[in-house]
């Protein structure tokens, strides 16, 4: 959407009220490294590149149900991948994470803590202006999964390590006697 060349939309500051009248649009693609918390959670051994974040965001003004003034409203979507560690190989596994949401905003923080608990939707304060790039990174993270993990495996997952413990742990057990042995050794 190219309606409106001479504004130029700040993401990291935006006017949300006026980017919703104008029914205005941003998209963008950015390299992950852009998303230091995300970033962070990646798992970069092995990984010879990352592939970036594509969002975008959309502003929509609303008739309030009750009747009020008409509402902003901020539609956000992205998409990436990002690699995790496997938690059953410990290689790295290509996570895909996508954010489809929307927003209302209300008047400040004090106004959206107030509504918070009284309705379903996510809300944003007007003031101070919003970073859209936070807000998404912190959708993205809670995209991540608690377990990421391979559906396969791309290699045969080696059990040596366990097993070893396992042995370990028994060899140094003292109470690891067979009790019938003992027993037939007193029958003697
Ligand atoms: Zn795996």
């Amino acid at each position: 959407m190219k309606n409106s060349p001479k504004t130029v939309w700040n993401p990291e500051r935006l006017d949300a009220r006026a980017f919703a009248q104008a029914a205005a649009s941003l998209e963008a693609t950015l390299p992950l490294s852009t998303f230091k918390r995300l970033h962070a959670e990646a798992a970069l051994d092995g990984v010879a590149s990352t592939e970036p974040v594509q969002w975008q965001a959309h502003g929509e003004m609303r008739d309030a149900s009750a009747g009020g003034a008409p509402a902003v409203w901020l539609h956000l979507q992205a998409d990436t991948r990002v690699p995790l560690t496997c938690q059953r190989c410990l290689g790295p596994v290509q996570t895909p994470l996508a954010v489809d949401r929307w927003f209302r905003f209300v008047a400040d923080e004090a106004a959206a803590e107030a509504e918070d608990d009284d309705c379903e939707e996510d809300l944003l304060a007007l003031e101070p202006r919003p970073n859209l790039l936070d807000v998404l990174e912190d959708e993205l993270l809670m995209e991540l999964p608690l377990v990421p993990m391979h559906e396969t495996c791309p290699v045969p997952v080696k059990l040596h390590a366990g097993d070893e413990a396992g042995g370990g742990v028994a060899e140094g057990e003292p109470q690891r006697k067979n009790p019938f042995a003992e027993l037939a050794r007193l029958k003697k």
